[in-house]
């Protein structure tokens, strides 16, 4: 039979406030565990929450982002479990009334654009970190987390493989640092993500049961894991069993999902709303006022690349992954007269060949927009090949100047005066009489060989448009 995944996704976003969401607590990362959760954050009787108004631009800012609609007013209400790490016995979180509601984010997937629905969009507090490594035989908790910002985002099972959940969830990814609400740090969990993974037969309208794959913390993990249990689940059916609604944990290690526990309803948790907190409201004008603040957003700037620039999908897609690396692009395609395809080539190619290599972003890079803007006019103008400014560029990493002191000092000017290369070529066909019969008895690969030859001769400066034109025409064209 022929199966159909279908995925939904949960995503928790940490925000970027200074302070947690109802207290004055700091929300900076890596502190000694237990100095930065306050008698709020612990809800020690007697202690009343206040609502953190960077919290809610921050929420309503995504919200129309994904163009979704902004509920004026919200409630927020309590989620009652209990669990070490969430003293308090409840979180904070928003149930019938959230922030944001409908909207979508659009993703390019191999077959073009597809829309993905969002389902809403909650704010609530994080609870804090159970630590099992250090401590033998026992837990250690970590409450400075404990009342930090997040904001849920929850999609509608749109989903249909793991390269689409992974591309939802990057461009989800990308587009909350254009909106500068989260670091998008995944090792430090500010941007997690659960996947509820379910199969159905191939045509079939109703959807399957659906497991829940928690935390997982890379997009690798996430692509891996979605594979395995989309595989276990078919295979789970084919065999005449049946999937088990219950939430899963994924083991990097083995590749494989492994039961958690099953799944609570919401009326588990026994949602009310939190009688601390008056309902959120915003009049007009706030909203408005965010919708000013808003960037360009990641999908205007990709079309825009590829209208102005004429770049691919693809290219455009990953230039503006990040509004840095779109920036770096834009201030030397703006300045080359070269064209803009061969700076998304250096950029996506040689450069990030280098950062990677160090561990480097962008904003690190040894040779800056300008810079490479220059080499690039330098292969325009013909001063130097394609391949020369490869050593060019490395000798500008190194920091050992700008492309022409470099080209100078180096002498790696092409050889464009066409009398100097005639006579080099003159001299490779002297001595290759043997490919010249082979040439000419039709074994034209052996064309290569001669271009190699005079590319050897002239330490790889000559101009190779050139050196074709003129082998062409002494060999009888081929
Ligand atoms: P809960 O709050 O219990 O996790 P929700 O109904 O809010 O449940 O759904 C959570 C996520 O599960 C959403 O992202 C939704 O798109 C997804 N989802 C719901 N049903 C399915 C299904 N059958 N297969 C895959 N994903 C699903
Ligand atoms: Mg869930």
């Amino acid at each position: 039979m022929k199966w159909e995944a279908v995925i939904g996704l949960e995503v928790h976003v940490q925000l970027l406030t200074r302070s947690k969401i109802f207290s004055a607590a700091s929300t900076a990362y890596g502190a000694a565990p237990n100095t930065q959760a306050c008698a709020v954050d612990i809800a020690l009787p007697g202690v009343l929450p206040v609502m953190n108004e960077e919290a809610a631009r921050m929420a309503v800012k995504l919200g129309l982002a994904v163009n979704a609609e902004i509920n004026q007013r919200s409630v927020f209400a309590r989620k009652n479990y209990f669990y070490p790490d969430l003293p308090k016995g409840y979180q904070i979180s928003q149930y019938e009334l959230p922030i944001v509601g409908q909207g979508y984010l659009t993703i390019e997937t191999g077959e073009g654009e597809k829309r993905i629905g969002i389902t809403r969009a909650h704010l609530e507090e994080d609870a804090g970190k159970s630590l099992h490594e250090d401590f033998h035989g026992m837990t250690g908790i970590d409450l400075n987390r404990a009342g930090t910002p997040l904001i849920e985002i929850v999609s509608e099972p749109d989903m249909r493989s793991s390269q689409e959940a992974v591309a939802y969830l990057k461009q989800l990814h990308t587009l909350v640092r254009y909106l500068d609400i989260c670091d998008g740090n995944m090792q430090e969990g500010s941007f997690r993500c659960d996947a509820n993974v379910s199969v159905r037969p191939a045509g079939q309208e109703e959807f399957g049961t659906r497991t829940e794959l928690k935390n997982i913390n890379s997009f690798r993990f996430i692509e891996r894991a979605i594979e395995y249990e989309i595989e276990r689940q078919i295979d789970l059916l084919e065999d005449g069993g049946e999937v088990v609604q219950e939430t899963r944990l994924y083991d990097p290690e083995k590749n494989e999902t492994r039961p958690m526990r099953t799944k609570e309803e919401a009326h588990d948790y026994r949602y009310f709303p939190d009688p601390d907190l008056p309902p959120m409201e915003f009049d007009d004008e706030f909203i408005e006022a965010v919708r000013r603040s808003l960037p360009e957003l990641p999908e205007a700037k990709r079309r825009r690349f590829m209208d102005r620039y004429a770049l691919s999908a693809d290219d455009a897609l990953q230039l503006t992954a990040e509004k840095e690396l779109a920036d770096y692009f834009e201030a030397a395609a703006e300045v080359t007269s070269g064209d803009a395809k061969t700076v998304a080539n250096w950029i996506l190619g040689e450069l990030s060949g280098y950062l990677n290599k160090e561990n480097k972003t962008i904003t690190e890079s040894s040779v800056s927009a300008a810079q490479l803007a220059r080499l690039i006019d330098r292969i325009h103008d013909n001063t130097i090949s394609g391949k020369i400014a490869k050593e060019v560029f490395e000798a500008m990493w190194r920091g050992e100047g700008d492309a022409d002191g470099i080209i100078d000092s180096k002498g790696l000017k092409q050889i464009t005066d066409s009398g100097a290369i005639e006579d080099i070529v003159e001299e490779v066909l002297a001595r290759s009489a043997q490919q010249i019969e082979q040439y000419q008895s039709g074994q034209t690969k052996v064309f290569g060989y001669f271009v190699g030859q005079v590319m050897k001769a002239t330490g790889g400066k000559a101009n190779p448009q050139q050196v074709n034109e003129i082998l062409r025409r002494k060999l009888g064209a081929g």
